[in-house]
């Protein structure tokens, strides 16, 4: 990946929302208003560190619209989180929401940190600090944060639980992505990989592939690459190579993907694991396969990888992994990109049915979250399939077209305040 060019993830998000408003003919003062986020917050978070210095993070909270409904979308903990990365991700989340039909805006957040380097006690200072800042913005009728990359459940407990110690009582609707005696949803943990592995089969039917024994790689093992390792395999396919930010391993045989879990989480990291070999992770992304999931962080494919990949479907696990140059190269060579905004949108569908459970306190179960699950991916990929025959364009450009002029109507039939 060395020589590959990075591209800033928010120039890389207004020029995709810049190509899609040529393609629908989008209002131009709709444009306007869609091309900046309507909310951003930077904090400056002190935090008293184990041992006993103080020190001061920043964070994020950016909203970028809520023509459809309160804002949503996750909060990530990493050393490269910045105000355009946080702002991008905000974006995605308007078109990801508006193209899997659900009530809600595009909102996302952020500390910049390294949260491997950092004990428990530690991150729940953080965590607990950003909350108590982020009180006058966060709300179940207003955003609604959830888990990203280097968060998870127990964050999210940590969050509710502040936000709830200063309004006096229990506010579970404000995050989801809770644990399930917190108020949280049954298959919320696994959605984002069961919804791309949904979308993978769907979009399968569609291109008439068999996906018995297809091979799968997987960059990335965190909460979308590690469950996406287990759930595809269970489907019937063999997961050849997984890496994590460590290093990658390589089985062509296929791993037990259960085992390689239980190493992960004996050992921190899939290396070393006994039934593999090592692989230098660049090649990872080159391996012979039917499935290619990024489930790490933007920039993984570029051009210059986009001219070596080996695969027939690209499920983007991770948000923004393909560049736009890459994206044209993959649709030149025939490659099917289902796009971040449809392949990882389980995540936030059963947010959004956590979300549901929690203001009514009533709860489903699994198999009905799953179900549900389904038919909301097979509904986005059906017509983003529909769209990209009708438009002859690859399925990004098909699921913003549909995406973008469903907040644009929005917007228009809503008018402008005052
Ligand atoms: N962080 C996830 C995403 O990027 C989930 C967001 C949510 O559930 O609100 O889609």
């Amino acid at each position: 990946m060395s020589e590959q060019e990075v591209f800033n993830p928010w120039e890389m998000a207004q020029a995709q929302l810049e190509a899609v408003a040529d393609r629908i003919d989008l209002d131009p003062d709709i444009y306007k208003m869609l091309a900046r986020p309507r909310r951003e917050l930077i904090l400056a978070l002190p935090v008293r560190m184990d041992s006993g210095e103080v020190e001061v993070f920043t964070g994020y909270r950016v909203q970028h619209n809520f023509a459809l409904g309160p804002t949503k979308g996750g909060i990530r903990y990493h050393p490269g989180v910045t105000l355009d990365e946080v702002r991008a991700l905000s974006m995605w989340m308007t078109w990801k929401c508006s193209a899997m039909g659900l009530p809600f805006g595009g909102a996302k957040g952020g500390v910049t940190c390294q949260p491997k380097d950092m004990s428990q006690g530690e991150l729940e200072r953080m965590t607990r600090r950003y909350a108590s800042e982020l009180v006058a913005v966060i709300g179940q009728a207003v955003d609604i944060p959830a888990p990203d990359v280097n968060t998870n459940e127990q964050t999210m407990a940590w969050i509710m639980d502040t936000i709830s110690m200063t309004k006096g009582f229990s506010v579970t609707g404000i995050v989801t992505g809770k644990p399930v005696d917190v108020g949280g949803s049954l298959g919320r943990p696994e959605a984002t990989a069961r919804g791309c592995l949904f979308a993978v089969q769907n979009l399968a039917g569609h291109i008439d592939m068999d996906l018995a024994g297809a091979r799968v790689v997987i960059q990335g093992f965190g909460n979308a690459g590690g469950n996406a390792a287990w759930l595809f395999e269970e489907a019937g396919m063999k997961v050849i190579a997984v890496s994590d930010s460590r290093g990658a391993i390589h089985n062509e045989r296929g791993l037990d993907t259960r085992a390689v879990l239980r190493h992960k989480a004996l050992t921190g990291s899939v290396i070393g694991f006994s039934e593999a070999e090592e692989l230098d992770p660049a090649e990872l992304m080159t391996l012979d396969c039917e499935v290619l999931i990024p489930a790490a962080l933007e920039n993984a494919i570029g051009a210059d990888l986009a001219d070596r990949v080996s695969t027939r479907i690209v499920a983007e696990a991770a948000n923004g992994p393909t560049t736009p140059d890459a994206d044209a190269i993959l649709f030149e060579r025939g490659i099917h990109v289902i796009p971040d905004i449809v392949a990882n949108a389980g995540g936030v569908t059963v947010s959004y049915f956590e979300w549901v459970q929690s203001l009514q306190s009533y709860f489903w179960d699994e198999d009905q979250v799953n179900e549900q699950l389904r038919s909301v991916m097979d509904r986005a990929v059906n017509h983003v399939w529909a769209v990209a025959q009708a438009e002859k364009s690859n399925l990004r450009t098909a699921a913003y077209m549909q995406a973008v002029a469903r907040v644009a109507r929005v917007q228009a039939m809503r008018g402008l305040f005052p």
